[in-house]
């Protein structure tokens, strides 16, 4: 294995840095202090697409592919998004893009499909979002109880039910809803259905309070006899969809794992340099309990590093991950949240006042703990895996 970083990688994550802390940051101490998420027309989402950012890695319709630019490892993917986080996790979010159901789209959707929903994602003329909605009210960590329900009628399907928490689904164009044919066959009988923003029956968005992570938002919105041609069942209707519904959805997950603890690294280490700061600017230093205690979390949070890139590393090498990308979010989630109450102890009085970056981190961290499955569902599956726990 190699732990060297190239050159590529080196201007990827400089320019990361760079942006981070001209862009990044600011937008999201912006957003914490309105308690609100940026609106779809701030500057900040316009500046994104000048750059180039917000653009799908489909290349384009069968005969006229855009030429493959250079396609990021999981291992570049990775970095770049502890980089990221470590100037503002809900910024990455709240970026524009296709984001989430991008990797569904690209797995079993068709062509036409994919033209259809991703060509506005080639080259983008305004900040344009998507987003994937499987969690409802009644169903998080177990995504197979799901109750948003998929008639067939007709030419075309109607859809039934609810979704909460859903990462930019007011300002989406589409969303990739997740829905059962039958609530009483579990996972077998899910499939997904594009949704277009519009589209009669869908509605009642409202944006979610949320502890931390203000800069995005998450949302909740209802289908009623929302009514969606044939060609919206992902992956068509001449394909045995049977199998991919609940799988693609699940592998989707799987892959942002090792994103989420690469992003918890990203804020711990955020929280480590503020306390750094603070213990210098103090004269803390000297004194070893200070000292130790910020040199034990510094080991720790390289250590979930190395454990977030080796499951990268897998990934690129199409190894299975199952259980690092697990062990890397139970780890590194729970190291996030150790080094943000760190920052806050050693900071005291200065922290709870409630207007210190500090403080801020605190509130975002704990996220990364609860999205594309808990601690716990993580600690369920690495022993699943390990013991053969029976499912
Ligand atoms: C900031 C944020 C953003 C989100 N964004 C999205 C999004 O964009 N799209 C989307 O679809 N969803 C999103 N979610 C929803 C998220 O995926 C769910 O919150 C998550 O799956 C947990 O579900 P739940 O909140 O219903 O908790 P529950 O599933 O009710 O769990 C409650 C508690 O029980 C524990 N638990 C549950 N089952 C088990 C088990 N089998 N073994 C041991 N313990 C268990 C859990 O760990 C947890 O502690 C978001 C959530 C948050 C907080």
């Amino acid at each position: 294995m190699d732990f060297g970083i190239d050159a590529a990688t080196r201007v990827l994550l400089e320019r990361a840095r760079e942006i981070g802390e001209r862009e990044v940051r600011p937008a999201g101490l912006e957003a914490d202090r309105m308690g609100a998420p940026l609106p779809p027309d701030h500057s900040y989402f316009k500046r994104c697409i000048e750059r180039g950012e917000g653009r799908t890695r489909w290349r384009g319709p069968v005969g006229r592919e855009r030429p493959a630019g250079p396609r990021r490892t999981t291992v570049q993917t990775l970095l770049v998004a502890e980089e990221y986080a470590y100037w503002d996790r809900g910024i990455g979010v709240a970026n524009p893009g296709v984001g989430l159901p991008e990797g569904n789209v690209l797995a079993i959707g068709t062509e036409e499909q994919k033209e259809h929903f991703l060509t506005p994602f080639l080259e983008l003329d305004r900040p344009r979002w998507a987003c994937f909605g499987m969690t409802e009210p009644g169903a998080g960590s177990d995504a197979a109880a799901i109750r948003t329900h998929a008639r067939k009628d007709g030419d075309g399907w109607v859809l039934n039910g609810g979704k909460c928490f859903i990462g930019n689904a007011s300002r989406a164009d589409w969303i990739l809803v997740q829905a059962t044919l039958d609530p009483t066959k579990g996972r077998a009988a899910q499939r997904a259905f594009f949704v277009e923003q519009g589209t009669p029956g869908l509605g009642g968005f409202k944006i979610e309070k949320k502890m931390g992570l203000k800069a995005y938002e998450s949302t909740s919105f209802s289908l009623e006899d929302c009514r969606v041609p044939a060609s919206h069942l992902l992956g068509g209707e001449q394909r045995d969809t049977s199998r991919a519904g609940f799988s693609t959805a699940m592998r989707t997950f799987n892959a942002g794992r090792p994103v989420i603890a690469a992003n918890a690294v990203g804020i711990g280490r955020a929280a480590l340099d503020e306390a750094l700061r603070f213990a210098r600017d103090e004269d803390r230093l000297g004194d070893p309990r200070v000292r130790d205690r910020l040199e034990a979390m510094t080991r720790k949070l390289r250590m979930a590093r190395l454990l977030c890139l080796r499951a990268g590393w897998l990934a690129d090498r199409e190894q299975p991950n199952i259980v690092e990308a697990s062990m890397s979010k139970a780890m590194a989630a729970s190291l996030g949240q150790e080094a943000t109450t760190l920052g806050m102890e050693l900071l005291g009085s200065r922290a709870a006042r409630g207007d210190h970056l500090i403080e801020k981190l605190y509130r975002d961290v704990k996220a990364m703990d609860i999205v594309e499955g808990t601690g716990q569902v993580q600690r369920v599956i690495i022993a699943r895996q390990l013991v053969q726990l029976p499912r």
